[in-house]
């Protein structure tokens, strides 16, 4: 064999080897989590308990990144196009499997970009109002968004956002439209909705239950079956009289399609560690959720769940007419 043959086989096999070597030692540098919404904000909250707690496991930072704005989209296409290194993950919800439907034209393969790392947790909604809000109770909440509706605004974080689809199923069940107020997540509309400047939202607990406790503003409903533990007062929409008004928002942790397979699973054991972290199951019940089971979490299971997911959505969001672009 010649020298420079020799060389170039020594130089493959060097690569072969080295690509292993580095997702053993993986992470030697701090990890970045990419949230699609602003600070402050549900996704982000759920992020940052997470992060600090990975990052213990993994031995490295695990820093939280805001690129909020189009319903999550930029933030995902971001990460998207991120080297798939195992350094930039993003951490979405439900919005993974609404945009593929929403969306038509995107710079990103919104489900083939991603490898899934596993599933975090299942947080249901609830509907608030300004604290100055002319009612008291789901029955004359809707009244008042009927007889009003031109008058009142609605606050959401964008298409695609779970306070977009939300809005719209109560929109729809109350045959009523309000003008809806888009923002870089529900962070800074839970601030207007502080301040008395916009009407309405219907948010994660992760968001809401401090504020609802704290009766900075009014609650009016939770969107689950059953009521939520954390805010035993608050009725679920069908016991206060509405129907169909059932949302849960689910998050989940990806990375760039293209991260190597023992990264994902390193990931995963970490993320799985995180959801046994007695602190953080504390503070999820805390904020009105828990975290999912551990074989949730797992890369596989995670897949399965998130193209189920687009696979409900998809019809709906067809029938409904709704794109976002
Ligand atoms: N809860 C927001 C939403 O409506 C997003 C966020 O700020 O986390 O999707």
């Amino acid at each position: 064999m010649s020298p420079t043959r020799r060389l170039l086989g020594a130089l493959a096999l060097g690569a072969l080897a080295a690509a292993p070597a580095a997702a053993q030692q993986y992470p030697t540098r701090p990890i970045s989590i990419v949230v699609p919404f602003a600070a402050g904000g549900p996704t982000d909250t759920v992020s940052r308990l997470v992060a600090e707690v990975m990052g213990r496991d993994l031995g490295q930072n695990v820093v939280v990144e805001n690129v909020g704005g189009a319903g999550g989209t930029l933030g995902a296409n971001r990460v998207a196009q991120a080297r798939p290194d195992g350094y930039t993950l993003l951490l979405h919800h439900i919005g993974m499997a609404t945009t593929p439907a929403l969306y038509r034209r995107l710079p990103y393969d919104p489900v083939n970009g991603f490898e899934p790392i596993g599933l975090i947790t299942e947080v249901p909604m609830t509907l608030i109002a300004r604290p100055d809000f002319p009612a008291n109770t789901l029955a004359e909440a809707v009244a008042v968004m009927r007889q009003r509706r031109d008058q009142l605004n609605y606050a959401n974080a964008g298409i695609g956002a779970a306070s977009h689809l939300c809005g719209l199923l109560l929109m729809s069940r109350i045959e009523a439209a309000m003008t809806t107020v888009p923002f870089r997540g529900t962070g800074p509309a839970m601030q207007e909705i502080l301040g008395g400047r916009v009407d309405l939202m219907c948010d994660q607990t992760t968001n809401t239950t401090e504020q609802i406790r704290a009766r900075a503003v009014k609650v009016f409903a939770v969107t689950t079956r059953e009521r939520v533990s954390a805010l035993p007062d608050v009725p679920t929409a069908a016991e206060a009289g509405l129907q169909g008004l059932e949302v849960t928002i689910w998050h989940g942790l990806y990375a760039p399609r293209g991260t190597p397979a023992p990264v994902i699973q390193r990931l995963s054991q970490a993320l799985q560690a995180a959801l046994r972290d007695q602190r953080l199951i504390t503070r999820f019940n805390e904020l009105g959720t828990a975290p999912v089971a551990q074989d949730q979490a797992t890369p596989a299971a995670h897949r399965a769940f998130w193209l189920a997911e687009i696979e409900k959505w998809r019809p709906l969001i067809q029938a409904a007419g709704q794109y976002a672009d």
